[in-house]
């Protein structure tokens, strides 16, 4: 069905679904590396692009197009890419739009490979990095230089959830004349657009809330305008990043429930932080829903929820956290986030353990910071289970 006039949940559900010639109710599944042509001419033409024929699986199969199609729809963008991963998605932007002596500026505290890819391997290749604190924007302006080309934001950022200002970010970025690129995995398309603020790119490690299963490693990136769709999808052929159509088939299917999945985690999570800020043992909370937030307004203006992620810190610092980590029944001890069950984790030593200490400290990814994804489960059973593991600290 068209979905261009219906709600987000509907787009759900309809938006880039395929018909095929036994009325699935769902997208099947092209398990196949490749397509034979029905003639020597066609099979020519489409590798001219004359035709927008299949050709292989590694350039584009039936089933990841249903998905790509119904991303970018989500995002409001022009296209999406879908990638094997997260980091396919990060390492094939910025192979695709950069040169060596070219220089991106980005948030510090973003998800520590991510960082950790530019610092430490591309540099080799001469792309050259700025890693600042991207909530102050006169910051992000005075870091800009005639050899950047890209404004790399992560918003809520991973792990210390601070919140960058799209709109500002993008007037930064368009003022000279470079690209807005925006990791909105901790947010969805559900709960911010970048793309409506500004954004020339987002993408998403969609092995979090777009799959939302904990079963799937995958990701996406979308573009708001064509040419650069084209770059960017010329760079994953070549890479050989692309997505298998039987791990498209999975995140579609997760992808259904998005909304009430997020809907009832930060229900949950609005729930946990207001605990976890009223208990005599815990130092800090940080969650955009709080109005303690630095970013609270900011937060307010650009996402329609706070999400489920919690970032807080105990007065007993890294001895009460791997306490409180090692004495939780109900969360999981784990790294990831975004699927329908609660986890705990401590990025200084796990998701973040190779960004170098005085990096950790510059962007505050401290020592008793604990992360805290909050899952579908019942609520009165996270705080419990949060409450007997804090009796032990
Ligand atoms: N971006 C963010 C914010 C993440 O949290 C992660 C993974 O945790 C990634 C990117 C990388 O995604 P993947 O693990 O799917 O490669």
């Amino acid at each position: 069905m068209n979905t261009e006039k219906t709600g987000f949940n509907t787009k759900l559900i309809h938006a880039g679904a395929i018909d095929d010639r036994f009325g699935s109710a769902t997208v099947p599944i092209y398990q196949t590396s490749t397509f034979s042509f029905e003639s020597a001419e066609y099979g020519a033409q489409c590798f001219t692009g004359e035709r927008d024929g299949f050709i292989y699986t590694r350039i584009a199969n039936p089933t990841i197009k249903a998905l790509e199609q119904q991303i970018a729809v989500l995002e409001n963008g022009y296209g999406a890419i879908a990638v094997s991963s997260g980091m396919a998605a990060v390492t094939t932007i910025y192979l695709a739009l950069m040169s060596s002596g070219d220089h991106i500026v980005s948030t510090d505290a973003i998800y520590g490979p991510s960082r950790n890819v530019m610092e430490k391997q591309f540099s080799r290749f001469g792309f050259q990095s700025t890693y600042l604190d991207t909530t102050d924007i006169e910051a992000v302006k005075k870091a800009i230089r005639p050899n950047t080309k890209i404004l790399y934001i992560e918003t809520p950022s991973n792990p210390t959830m601070s919140v960058s200002d799209l709109k500002a970010c993008a007037e930064i970025a368009h003022a000279n004349n470079i690209l807005l690129v925006v990791d909105n995995t901790f947010s969805s398309p559900y709960l911010q657009k970048p793309i409506d603020f500004g954004a020339d790119i987002v993408f998403h490690s969609m092995t979090k809330f777009i799959n939302g299963h904990a079963d799937i490693v995958a990701g996406v990136i979308i573009t708001k305008e064509q040419s650069i769709y084209t770059q960017l999808r010329n760079m994953m052929i070549s890479l050989g990043c692309n997505m298998d159509p039987h791990q498209a088939y999975m995140v579609i299917r997760g992808l259904k429930t998005l909304a009430i999945r997020i809907d009832r985690a930060q229900e949950n999570a609005a729930k946990v932080a207001d605990f976890l800020e009223a208990h005599p043992k815990v130092a800090w909370v940080k969650y955009p829903g709080l109005k303690s937030h630095p970013q609270y307004e900011v937060s307010k203006k650009q996402m329609s929820g706070s999400g489920s992620m919690i970032s807080f810190g105990l007065k007993s610092g890294f001895t009460g956290a791997k306490t409180l980590m090692n004495s939780v029944r109900l969360a999981l001890l784990a790294v990831s986030l975004g699927g329908v069950e609660t986890l705990i984790q401590h990025p200084a030593s796990m998701t973040h353990s190779k960004v170098s200490p005085e990096d950790k400290l510059k962007s505050g990814i401290t020592d008793d910071l604990i992360r805290f994804a909050v899952g579908i489960e019942d609520a009165a059973d996270i705080i419990a289970d949060l409450e007997q593991g804090l009796e032990k600290v």
